[in-house]
């Protein structure tokens, strides 16, 4: 896209919000244990792969989980609650806010918070994760990428749910389900945990469900979700015009639930649908249909919104 293209579809940005006071140490500890404690699991699980290999349970539960929290996140967090894509019955929007809940990536009202602040300044200052915004030095794009994958997790921005969530603010169920974040970490950890114990009935078979089911299960999905914000903004084709630098990235569409095709999506953010393509796979865009037909989910932006609509939403 040439410049002047790219310049006519830049808006006049509001301010960004003030500055957020630098974290505190008990913030950045639960940080930290928020991103390593999954990777621990994942260097013990590699381990015991090595020796002992992996059971049919342990795979079924993992990708079983792994599916309900991905949903909870794609389906939920981002297409239903970030950029009301759609519309679902009060049982499921509480169920799919549960489940992304589980993928413990930060409550309801923060994650959808930054989200809509990261469309708005897409690759420009106010952003909370571009990993353009590190313009000098040694290996700035080194270390845009670190930024836009996990470091700005330790420095967010103050993304305040007052000027971004109105609409989740006033949604008493969804304030409920956002405060009580760390209660869906522990159903998180204990349902792997539980299940492990009710069909292996040992602690041990109950421990490797907790490793695999939990804690690789939320390791994969936290690097996947990362990975569409990091490598999501420097690599992939993009095929749609669009202010940032977001690619469409075909071999992380699975593992995101279609949300890998990011350029796709940032062109028309307000879309259910982020494989526009026929041959795009887009497994959360598949389960809305199904929603649909059951009459679980409805006013479905299957299609392009009226011009205006789709920035609207954002
Ligand atoms: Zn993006
Ligand atoms: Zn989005």
């Amino acid at each position: 896209m040439s410049a002047g293209a790219q310049a006519t579809l830049r808006r006049a940005l509001p301010a960004p919000d003030a500055a957020a006071p630098a974290p505190g140490w008990r913030d950045q500890l639960i940080t930290s244990l928020v991103v390593l404690a999954p990777l621990c699991a994942l260097a013990v699980a590699v381990d015991r792969f090595w020796h002992h290999g992996i059971g049919w349970f342990d795979v079924v539960l993992g990708v079983a989980l792994y599916a309900i929290t991905g949903l909870g996140l794609s389906l939920g967090y981002h297409r239903l609650f970030a950029h009301r894509s759609f519309r679902a019955r009060r049982w499921l929007r509480i169920a799919l806010a549960v489940a992304g809940g589980m993928a413990v990536e930060g409550s309801l009202i923060s994650w959808v918070s930054h989200h809509r602040r990261h469309h708005l300044y897409a690759d420009r200052a106010g952003d909370p994760h571009s990993p353009w915004l590190v313009e000098t030095g040694r290996f700035r794009r080194l270390r845009g990428l670190a930024h836009a994958h996990v470091g700005w997790l330790f420095a967010p921005p103050s993304s305040a749910a007052t000027r971004w969530s109105k609409d989740l603010l006033a949604d008493r169920d969804m304030v409920v389900i956002s405060n009580l974040a760390p209660l869906w970490i522990l159903v998180s950890l204990a349902l792997p945990f539980g299940i492990g114990l009710a069909v292996t009935r040992s602690l041990s078979g109950a421990a490797m469900a907790l490793v695999w089911a939990g804690g690789v299960r939320i390791a994969l999905l936290h690097h996947v979700t990362w990975g569409v914000n990091s490598l999501g903004h420097l690599f992939g084709k993009r095929p749609y015009a669009s202010s940032d630098r977001s690619g469409n990235i075909a071999w992380l569409s699975v593992l995101s639930f279609g949300d890998s095709w990011h350029n796709s999506h940032h062109a028309a953010p307000a879309l259910a649908r982020h494989g526009r393509d026929r041959h795009q796979l887009d497994p959360s865009a598949a389960m809305l249909r199904i929603f649909e037909s059951l009459g679980w989910a409805s006013h479905v932006r299957w299609s392009t919104p009226a011009a205006g609509a789709a920035q609207a939403l954002q």
